[in-house]
């Protein structure tokens, strides 16, 4: 009896407790709460042991040091076997623990993503762009995630009183956001800002995971691509970049490194990047369906052995990527305030065969803005060019590098240029803001100060002027 009583009493104390946390409340402040939900690598601990997963530790780098150093060194004597099995015994020491299983699984998990919020700090920005930030861990199938991201969400509406969320997605965030809007729709969302979105892949990805990293003829494009770099800033640099181009210098240091490709890769790929890469289900949401198939066939030689991981990435490539433009078209049509920001003005890396297109670095432009079209990098659209899609406003970019009429939301896709793809959540948080706040009727063309086509200098935003 006694201890019936007790555990009552327990009870008693507990319920008003719980009741009062989490109240149905409501807020008519007009401010959804916003989440922001970050791009790929963020700091990873294992939750077990406290152990940091990533990024590598200084003790990590100090226990690669001999292989870094040895491997560099075998690579100038071009002794490509050793420089690959040092090479591998470093990036194993330093990248190690982020490995999954056959399945999918991470070796160490983190539980990121599980923590909820437990305060209601909505209308603060505490973050900048956002009053609430999701982390989350990237290795994880998207579906794993979105499933987190929706408890999340339902935790940031009890504690604000709010029927919606509005998100600031930044990189892979996307992807993470397209899921949620797959499985749980979008009645919980308010605005979708995409930051550099990854919605199609990052074809450098797609072009390693088929085995076809080709570097030797690109001397050209790698001179584009340095001096399209943002940070490299230095005139002299550029200056020696442009000489050393002109001179055709690269061509043998890339030819030599093509040569350590050419009879290492295949080895370097089973040993080290397939048990790093991969078998991680976050990484395959980054491939484009251009690259899809051919990648499986090449690292999946053994369909049975990795079945269950093959379940995993078809999921998210055939249910979400590949349906993408619908989910979004279908979100807008609900009322979603969506709007997209892309980077350009940057070529992009000289290892895949997107290698002559206009991008943020990572992400090419066409691909990141769902359908802008872009003439190669370096060079403008031709003087005879008519807009895609005549819709009665100009949507060709002032410096003619970019015609936005042909997106899936030409009104709502803003351009950026010559800013880094990883630089994207951190600045312009004035105009992210003013993004997550605008009804949805706001267009490109509302707002004299945030055109469609802009530039930044330092934290400033300013648009882009004809003649530039
Ligand atoms: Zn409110
Ligand atoms: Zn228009």
């Amino acid at each position: 009896m006694k201890r019936i009583l007790s555990v009552l009493l327990v009870v008693c104390l507990l319920v008003p407790l719980t009741t009062t946390a989490f109240a149905k409340k409501s807020c008519a402040c007009g401010h959804s709460p916003v989440i922001y939900v970050r791009g790929f690598g963020g700091n990873l601990t294992n939750t077990e042991t406290g152990r940091q997963v990533y990024p590598p530790t200084k003790e990590d780098f100090d226990q690669a040091m001999p292989q870094i150093v040895g491997g560099a060194l075998a690579l100038l004597g071009r002794i490509y076997p050793l420089f690959c099995t040092l090479g591998m015994k470093a990036a194993m020491s330093l990248l190690g623990q982020i490995a999954c299983d056959e399945t999918g699984e991470p070796l160490y998990p983190t539980g990121a993503g599980g923590l909820l919020p437990n305060e209601d700090v909505h209308g603060k920005y505490l973050h900048g762009t956002s009053d609430y930030v999701f982390d989350y861990d990237w290795r994880l199938d998207p579906f794993d995630t979105a499933e987190k991201l929706h408890r999340y969400v339902e935790r940031v509406k009890a504690l604000t009183g709010h029927e919606k969320v509005s998100f600031v997605v930044h990189s892979m965030g996307s992807v993470m956001l397209a899921t949620y809007m797959y499985l749980y729709g979008y009645a919980d969302i308010d605005a979708a800002v995409c930051l550099a979105p990854a919605f199609g892949g990052v074809s450098i990805l797609g072009s390693l995971l088929s085995g076809e990293a080709d570097i030797s003829d690109k001397s050209a494009e790698l001179t584009m691509f340095l001096l399209s770099y943002p940070e490299l800033t230095d005139a002299r640099l550029q200056k020696l970049v442009r000489i050393g181009g002109k001179l055709g210098l690269f061509r043998p240091i890339l030819r030599w490194l093509q040569g350590a490709l050419d009879c290492q890769f295949e080895r370097a790929f089973r040993e080290c990047l397939h048990p790093l890469f991969a078998t991680m289900p976050g990484i395959w949401s980054f491939v484009s369906d251009e690259y899809y198939e051919r990648a499986k066939s090449f690292s999946f030689r053994d369909d049975t052995q990795y079945a269950a991981l093959i379940r995993r990435i078809d999921r998210y490539h055939y249910g979400v990527q590949t349906h993408l433009k619908q989910l979004l078209l279908d979100a807008r049509k609900q009322g979603v305030r969506l709007a997209i920001v892309s980077g350009y003005g940057i070529s992009s890396m000289p290892l895949s065969r997107s290698h002559t297109q206009q991008s943020d670095f990572l992400i090419t432009t066409a691909c990141s803005s769902l359908g802008a079209v872009c003439p190669p990098f370096g060079q403008a659209l031709p003087k005879s060019h008519v807009q895609s899609v005549e819709d009665g406003h100009n949507h060709i970019a002032p410096d003619g590098t970019v015609d936005a009429s042909a997106c899936t939301f030409p009104e709502r896709t803003w351009f950026i240029r010559s800013l880094m793809h990883f630089d994207f959540p951190y600045e312009n948080t004035a105009f992210i803001r003013w993004l997550v706040e605008q009804p949805a009727e706001t267009t490109v063309c509302t707002n004299p100060q945030y055109p469609q086509f802009m530039q930044q200098d330092g934290h400033k935003l300013y648009p882009i002027a004809a003649s530039e």
